[in-house]
């Protein structure tokens, strides 16, 4: 505890809950810092074609950008660009920075961030309102430019201390894991919802993490200690003793409860009236499988595959992703694997892409994607074709809106099993599934029923489009409601048509990890759940807690009702009468 410093308390958005104690760390990502370094002899031309490529790529987005514009009849925007398209024309952004490098022998970013620097002194003497917006424009030019030059610089959590707590502004899923795999304590940040990316990164390890703690004028790198309560959102900056006392006794009762749990691994996922469930776990990483067998998960119900590339500078090969889904199969032990195809795209950016759209979740992410870039999942789907020769895989498809987006997954998949056919590789039977995330999806389910062997619901996905709410942005958290009446009665018509169709219906959303969502889950006919490990053992509780009977009733009793914030109560009422022991629950 930092004796000199006053406790500072700050209020922020519960993420993952979890109470933590360790020391503040600040992660600046790559955009605030432009990073300088020397070159030698050999690098110097490939850094040449480094800048000339970041040229090239910026070059042809405004260009693309402004034929849109003219097609919109935009012409005055469409001539702002004109004049930025004839600006990264000038030797001075162009040739001159190539001779500044070769006579520098500096990195073309800092390069460019000089020559952009050298600008703004020269326009600043100048008042002249025409000059003032020229240098707007080469603003712009230098953000489109450092985009693609810092593609591939993002700072590394990697290698931050075990009891590090990381503050940032803003954590990327890439981020997020990297912090995980460095065991950070836990996580704050200014932006970042309920369901991003990150979030969902940080769930997995149950890594305490609160959002909506804004950064301005907090150094808290300048603090020797803080406390992150995970479960009401509570900072807290240099603990007097009190405090930190209280806290310690609240994160040895959280872990007892933890260890308790522990003592029903080898129990059936079933109600005390012996429905049985199928609990599976969610996982990003082959690393993940051995706490799915400590504490005995059915298998894994999604494998978010693009877990594998997030911050590399290309696609995986068909077998490096082959080694990889063969190993992941193994580790099995002959339970079943759903293996997500890529879900790249919304808060998902791969290091190698900008993300360039206005509404990235809106846009070409997951399937859709992977449709538009057939080669890419073409040696997707025969990596996981060939592993599913060594044991028991699924393939699910991400973000399906359309029956005929399906159709087209479907063939891809006939087209890559004769392909493997004649080239003699082999390949094993898979089950193709398809996740409900979209309401579209939702309303034609009894369509995509007739075409899968399963269905899965993507509660997270499902919820911010079904509600328009972007399930990143931490300002919006307030109306990312699960409970909504409509996520419910979506959940129930998916479930029917399902039901109907005879095929199996998960949900591997965060609501199913979620123990007060259990009994309502269940009494809405939902087959099987699939969580982060983690969670296995609480939702395994949960379920053990209730009986099915119990459960229908609880799933009519919501849905009669008409707000979100009544179902919430609902279940945190049941819950509490249910489970009054669970501490990470009930406080
Ligand atoms: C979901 O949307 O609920 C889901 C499981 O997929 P992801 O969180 O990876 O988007
Ligand atoms: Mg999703």
């Amino acid at each position: 505890m930092n004796n000199d410093s006053k406790e500072v308390r700050l209020q922020g958005t519960p993420i993952c809950r979890g109470v933590s104690i360790g020391k503040p760390i600040l992660f600046l990502p790559a955009e605030e810092t432009v990073p300088e370094f020397n070159l030698n002899d050999e690098s110097l031309e490939a850094e040449i074609d480094r800048f000339r490529k970041a040229m090239r790529l910026s070059r042809k987005e405004l260009e693309t950008l402004q034929k849109s514009l003219y097609t919109e009849d935009l012409h005055e925007s469409a001539t702002i660009l004109e004049s930025q398209l004839q600006m990264m024309q000038d030797p001075m952004l162009t040739t001159h920075i190539e001779h500044a490098i070769l006579s520098t022998r500096k990195n073309a970013e800092s390069v460019f961030q000089n020559q952009v620097d050298q600008y703004k002194i020269k326009f600043d003497t100048i008042k002249d309102p025409f000059f003032q917006d020229r240098f707007r424009d080469v603003q712009d030019i230098s953000r489109r430019v450092m985009g693609y030059l810092r593609a591939k610089q993002r700072l590394s959590l990697a290698s931050i201390s075990p009891d590090s707590i990381v503050f940032a502004k803003e954590l990327t899923a890439a981020d997020t894991a990297e912090a995980n795999n460095a065991a950070a304590s836990a996580l704050v940040t200014e932006y970042g919802g309920p369901a991003s990316h990150a979030a969902i990164v940080a769930k997995s390890k149950g890594t305490p993490y609160v959002s909506s703690i804004p950064l301005e004028g907090i150094d808290p790198s300048a603090h020797s200690l803080a406390i992150v309560d995970g479960r009401t959102g509570e900072v807290i900056l240099s603990p007097n003793l009190d405090t930190l006392r209280h806290y310690q006794h609240i994160r040895s009762q959280l872990q007892d409860h933890l260890d308790k749990l522990e003592d029903i691994k080898n129990l059936r996922p079933e109600t005390f009236d012996g429905y049985t469930v199928r609990l599976s776990a969610n996982i990003e990483m082959a690393s993940e499988l051995e706490s799915l067998h400590i504490h005995g998960g059915n298998g894994v119900g999604l494998f978010r595959s693009e877990f594998i590339c997030l911050s590399q500078d290309s696609f995986p090969s068909e077998e490096e992703q082959f080694a990889i889904y063969k190993e992941l199969v193994e580790k099995m032990r002959g339970l079943p694997i759903v293996i997500r195809t890529f879900d790249v795209g919304g808060d998902k950016c791969l290091s190698m892409q900008q993300n360039k759209e206005t509404n990235p979740f809106l846009g070409c992410r997951a399937i859709r994607f992977l449709l538009k870039e057939k080669n890419i999942f073409k040696s997707q789907l025969r990596a996981v074709l060939r592993a599913s020769a060594f044991g028991d895989v699924s393939i699910m498809f991400p973000m399906i809106s359309t029956l005929s987006e399906l159709l087209e997954a479907k063939e891809i998949i006939s087209e890559a099993q004769k392909e493997l056919k004649s080239e003699g590789k082999k390949y094993g039977y898979v089950r193709i599934g398809c996740m409900i995330e979209v309401p579209s999806a939702a309303i034609i389910a009894d369509l995509l029923a007739k075409e899968c062997d399963f269905l899965s619901i993507g509660t997270n996905d499902l919820v911010q489009y079904a509600l328009a709410v972007d399930r990143s942005n931490h300002e919006m958290s307030s109306l990312y409601t699960p409970t909504h009446p409509s996520v419910l009665r979506l959940i129930k018509l998916i479930v029917h048509e399902a039901t109907h169709q005879g095929i199996p219906v998960a949900i591997c959303g965060e609501v199913a990890a979620d123990p007060r969502f259990t009994p309502l889950l269940l009494g809405l006919g939902v087959h099987e759940l699939s969580v982060a490990t983690r969670y296995l053992p609480a939702v395994k509780q949960a379920i053990r807690n209730t009986s099915i009977v119990e459960a229908s009733r609880l799933a009519e009793q919501a849905l009669m009702l008409t707000t979100a914030s009544d179902i919430q109560a609902l279940l945190t009422q049941e819950y509490k009468h249910n489970s009054p022991d669970d501490c990470f629950y009930n406080y």
